[in-house]
């Protein structure tokens, strides 16, 4: 049997490796190694694929969200809603920019953003609202973009995890998943389901005056060469990165679609057990699963891991920390309790190897030590 990962990138660049490398050596060919033909064509495509107005390629995800809030012109201690459940950067951007982040309690269900947790969070200085569509669904939009009209707030989607899902309105129309809210922010790095050879990101909107503002911030608050208006960054996707991201994203669907044939196997496997919940499907969002997360109960979650890992399993657990109580975001605003799903997820959950090339020898064997450890 092939060795497991919890994501194989070498059998994936092995299926495409001709492109790759061809990609690759037309960069190095033409010396264009930044904003050079490659990073265009990789934001005209990802436009299309999206179906967005304007894509803004950057350096990394964090920086993605980052851009997007310095965009939005927010004073100091402006208030930012996002979940108490995702990775960190989500609201690291939202402490860096001096702006208030406001936690709030997830779904326990899909893991995402519970609203009526939103509703009641929302005071006079909530200016924005984050939500994350994590592990690769997508929240409830719809909903969401409804609360912020109604209190007049701009929504920036952390998409970082669920790239190519569809999101399904009420009327059964559909958009892909960051291209709902007034900007959409996505990671390339290596294990995202869209991930390049190194660091990268994007940002999305529709707004013609957002994209206007969010290409100057990325490139050092300049609108006309050599003259500053507004204090920026330097973040860019350089073009070797961009035309590895030509080629996978030729492949995003069928990626996708492989990732949902693994985790069908395991839904297969583990439905009904007793001390598992394998994760929901949420009816509005197609699952693009960047990870496959099961909650336990009633399991010594470190000792199936251990076991895990003596049978040569790769398991980890995202995310084990709620982020009211990592040490560099203890508020006293928050306590241990204040997240009762949060703080129950990141106690139980665990997340089994998720990617394009699991085959079913390996998932057979998987699901099965996994059975055998909870069975036993
Ligand atoms: C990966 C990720 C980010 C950050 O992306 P980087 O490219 O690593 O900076 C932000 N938010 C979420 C939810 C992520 O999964």
């Amino acid at each position: 049997m092939k060795k497991i990962q919890m994501v194989d990138l070498k059998s994936q660049y092995i299926s495409i490796k001709s492109e790759i490398d061809k990609g690759i050596q037309d960069v190095i060919d033409s010396c264009a190694f930044i904003n050079g033909p490659a990073v265009q064509a990789f934001q005209k495509s990802l436009e299309l694929y999206l179906g967005v107005k304007h894509v803004i390629p950057c350096a990394n995800g964090t920086d993605a969200l980052q851009v997007a809030m310095m965009a939005l012109n927010l004073k100091p201690g402006d208030e930012v809603i996002t979940t108490s459940f995702t990775f960190i950067a989500t609201a690291e951007v939202i402490a860096l920019l001096q702006l208030t982040p406001v936690l709030v309690d997830v779904d326990p269900g899909t893991f995402n953003i519970d609203l009526k947790a939103i509703e009641r969070a929302i005071t006079p200085k909530t200016k924005a609202i984050v939500p994350v569509h994590l592990f690769g669904q997508a929240a409830p939009m719809e909903e969401i973009m409804e609360i912020a009209r109604k209190h007049n707030l701009f929504v920036i989607e952390d998409n970082c995890q669920a790239i190519g899902s569809d999101y399904i309105f009420n009327d059964g129309s559909r958009k892909k998943a960051g291209n709902i809210g007034h900007i959409g922010c996505t990671s390339f790095f290596p294990s995202k389901n869209l991930g390049c050879y190194g660091d990268g990101g994007a940002i999305f909107t529709n707004d013609d005056e957002l994209a206007k503002q969010m290409r100057v911030v990325v490139n050092h608050g300049m609108v006309v060469r050599y003259y500053h208006d507004y204090i920026g960054v330097n973040s860019r996707l350089d073009s070797i990165q961009a035309s590895i991201l030509n080629v996978k994203l030729q492949h995003l669907d069928e990626y996708a679609s492989k990732r949902r044939t693994a985790a069908d196997f395991y839904d297969k496997a583990f439905a009904n057990h007793p001390k598992l919940t394998i994760p929901a499907r949420y009816s509005k969002s197609t699952h693009v699963f960047h990870q496959y997360t099961l909650v336990t109960k009633n399991v010594d979650r470190k000792a199936l891991i251990e076991f895990l890992t003596s049978r040569e399993i790769p398991a980890m657990i995202y995310y084990p920390v709620p982020l009211h109580m990592q040490k560099a975001y203890l508020d006293p605003r928050y306590k241990p309790g204040d997240f009762p799903v949060t703080e129950h997820l990141c106690e139980t959950v665990f997340s089994l190897p998720m990617h394009t090339e699991l085959d079913e020898e390996q998932l057979t064997h998987i699901t099965r030590s996994v059975l055998e450890f909870l069975n036993t």
